[in-house]
């Protein structure tokens, strides 16, 4: 009933009657078995399917959920068989007469096990597993990983002191998939099942010969590898039932696994502390990659911001009252960013950039937008690749579809790159109708020829809204906006990510003559006034002053920098490195960079690090932590260098090649 990929699994209806019941039904025609036993686990999900089952007049026993060994065990003790048949509950459409061929195998070969499995020449969904008693009981005793105590025989299928035999089709027919793990499993069932109807007791070969009447029948699972249950993890499990009812999955496209390691990479976590995360199997990595994307600058789970959240959980998050935090945290921000005079909050930095947008537009009379770098999601934003699909790939996020975006936003919205000051002067002169310039203070290089100052000119002499949006850049330098380092104030700045350590808040600061235009536009929220947010944003604020947060990610960033170069020079490497120190990344400039990028993150996952080509620093990234990534990737770089010299990439890589952009998934 816990199946991850389609929970409940054993009580899904087909026809009118529950996979368990069609599968107990037909196995009950296998001659040899003198007994049949759903041997569940005592987890309550359970006792549903249990009672099912019971009144149906079959025997149950329960046992541990995990350790499926353990309730094979427990159950075939109490009834002292000679030996025991293992069928899976996700095989309604068992052939009673394979059964009865593989009993009859064992019993002629007098082995210690035999099935139809190993290898597999039966279409999946026949399989069949028959052991002694004692050698369960061995196996019950002797075996110690999960996997084996989850999966009940391989320990017996590995220890060659067992005398085995397999039943063998003579045809290999093991890529036909009749059994349920996913929803398009269910499907082809159920056109099986009704086919058949009134008849429950078809045998295999008829549905054999159905494949070849009705293909269309069998094509919703093609795509399903066989025993994929066993080889992939909890997470990848629960990401694919999420593509089915998520479009995208998820709802952050650099959360997606796929653009860290396709069919591997865990997808899902459990726990997190500091930089380590736990997945949904309980295997715990230390997170050199992405951080939350940047949320987490104190390290997850802080236990001062935390408590501070605990408080508000204590006190009440919502009333029909606004709560006081939000006016200590405008001040505070005000407080840091002295040419800052009101403050608006939101809960994510897409839509504090829409609201600055509109704040600017109102505020200056004019529509029209110049930006450089990446703003969010919205309308305002995607119009920047209405005017030419590429428009924004040099803005950090290539592949934008501007799909949906309403076409007459065309030519509101005009990049610029970063650095390039001619490119935005011009932009401004053929366009008086730009009433802001929307930039990232600084993404991948450092400004350069006086770039920032001279925006700043640019903007106060024709009178244009300067908003630099820190969204990513604050608090990684300073205990605010990058801009206080480089002596430049803008009009406006947004904050998000790193500001509440993990918790949903944004903000919006500005002057006052221009963000008093919000009192003319209607911009207004619900969950804007919740109140973990701002709380969280305090006690994070508090923590990061106390701690001097940004000079510690800053130090550490560029010692990992500098090691990459190490590393690069000794094994004869090119290394590009770029980001701010906290939010460093590295690139080999090489035809195959992609492939070797996943092969970083697969050869790291191995040892049990998260790591692509960026390292978005915490305050819990030690030096010794850092040592120990740092030991790995020199094996990593290695294989690298042979692949330079010839060694076949494609062969070291087990998994597809990481995505870089926004496309559709599979
Ligand atoms: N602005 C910048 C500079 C960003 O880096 C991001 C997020 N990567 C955003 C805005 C959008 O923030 P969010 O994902 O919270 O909407």
């Amino acid at each position: 009933m816990g199946s991850t990929r389609l929970p409940g699994k054993v009580l899904l209806k087909v026809n009118g009657r529950s996979l368990i019941e069609i599968l107990l039904d037909r196995l009950s025609r296998a001659k040899r078995l003198d007994r049949i036993i759903l041997a569940t686990s005592v987890h309550p999900d359970n006792d549903l399917l249990a009672q099912t089952v019971e009144q149906l007049g079959y025997s149950v026993s329960r046992g541990q959920e995990d350790d499926v060994l353990s309730r094979y065990y427990e159950t075939a003790k109490a009834y002292k068989p000679e030996a025991i048949v293992r069928v899976t509950a996700d095989c309604p459409i068992i052939d009673p007469t394979i059964v009865d061929r593989v009993i009859e195998l064992f019993a002629r070969e007098g082995v210690d096990y035999a099935s139809n499995t190993n290898p597999p020449t039966f279409p999946d969904g026949l399989d069949t597993e028959i052991f002694t008693f004692s050698a369960l009981e061995q196996a019950y005793r002797e075996a110690s990983t999960s996997y084996d105590r989850e999966h009940v025989t391989p320990f017996l299928l590995r220890n060659s002191k067992f005398k085995k035999t397999n039943l063998l089709n003579t045809e290999d027919l093991s890529n036909y998939r009749w059994t349920v793990d996913e929803l398009p499993d269910l499907k082809v069932i159920d056109r099986i099942v009704c086919h058949f109807f009134p008849d429950t007791h078809f045998n295999w070969q008829s549905v054999l010969k159905l494949r070849e009447s009705h293909p269309e029948y069998f094509l919703p699972n093609q795509h399903i590898s066989r025993n994929e249950g066993t080889r992939l993890d909890k997470g990848l499990k629960l990401w694919k039932r999420a593509k089915n009812i998520i479009p995208g999955g998820n709802m952050l496209l650099s959360k997606r696994p796929e653009m860290f390691l396709p069919e591997r990479w865990p997808a899902y976590y459990s726990k997190t502390k500091g930089c380590h995360v736990w997945d949904l199997d309980g295997k715990c990595y230390i997170d050199m990659s992405i951080m939350g994307i940047g949320t987490n600058i104190l390290g997850y789970s802080h236990p001062e911001v935390d408590q501070s959240v605990r408080h508000v959980l204590g006190k009440g998050n919502m009333a029909t009252f606004n709560c006081p935090e939000e006016v200590y945290l405008a001040e505070r921000l005000i407080e840091l960013h002295p040419w800052a005079e009101m403050v608006r909050l939101a809960r994510s930095g897409g839509e504090a950039n829409a609201i600055a947008i509109r704040i600017a537009r109102a505020a200056s009379g004019r529509d029209k937008v110049a930006i450089c770098g990446y703003h969010g999601w919205h309308d305002w934003y995607l119009a920047t690749n209405l005017g030419n699909l590429q428009n924004l790939d040099e803005h950090h996020l290539p592949g934008l579809d501007p799909c949906g975006v309403p076409r007459n936003l065309k030519n509101t919205v005009f990049p610029f790159l970063y650095n390039d000051y001619e490119t935005l002067e011009k932009i401004v002169m053929a366009n008086p109708e730009i009433g802001a310039i929307k930039m990232e203070v600084q993404r991948n290089q450092p400004p350069a020829d006086n770039f920032l100052q001279k925006v700043r000119d640019l903007a106060t002499k024709r009178n244009i809204i300067l908003i630099f949006d820190e969204c990513t850049s604050g608090f990684r330098e300073t205990l605010g906006g990058l801009h206080k380092k480089y002596n430049i104030a803008p009009d406006m700045a947004l904050f998000g990510k790193a500001l509440g350590n993990g918790y949903a808040i944004t903000t919006i600061i500005g002057k006052r003559s221009i963000m008093e235009a919000a009192q003319n536009t209607f911009i207004s929220s619900t969950f804007w006034t919740e109140r973990i947010g701002p709380s969280a944003a305090l006690a994070t604020l508090r923590v990061m002053e106390n701690t001097r947060s940004w000079e510690y990610i800053t130090k550490i960033g560029k010692s990992i920098g500098n090691n990459w170069q190490r590393l690069g020079e000794q094994h004869g490497l090119t290394i590009n490195i770029s980001g701010l120190p906290a939010l460093i990344a590295f690139e080999i400039p090489v035809t195959n960079w992609l492939k070797y990028k996943t092969l970083i993150t697969q050869e790291m996952l191995k040892c049990g690090i998260l790591a692509a080509n960026s390292v978005y620093v915490c305050t819990a990234h030690t030096p010794a932590l850092v040592d120990e990534y740092l030991q790995q990737l020199d094996s990593v770089f290695s294989l690298i260098r042979d692949c330079e010299d010839g060694r076949s990439i494609d062969r070291l890589l087990q998994t597809p090649v990481c995505h870089s952009n926004f496309h559709r998934l599979n």
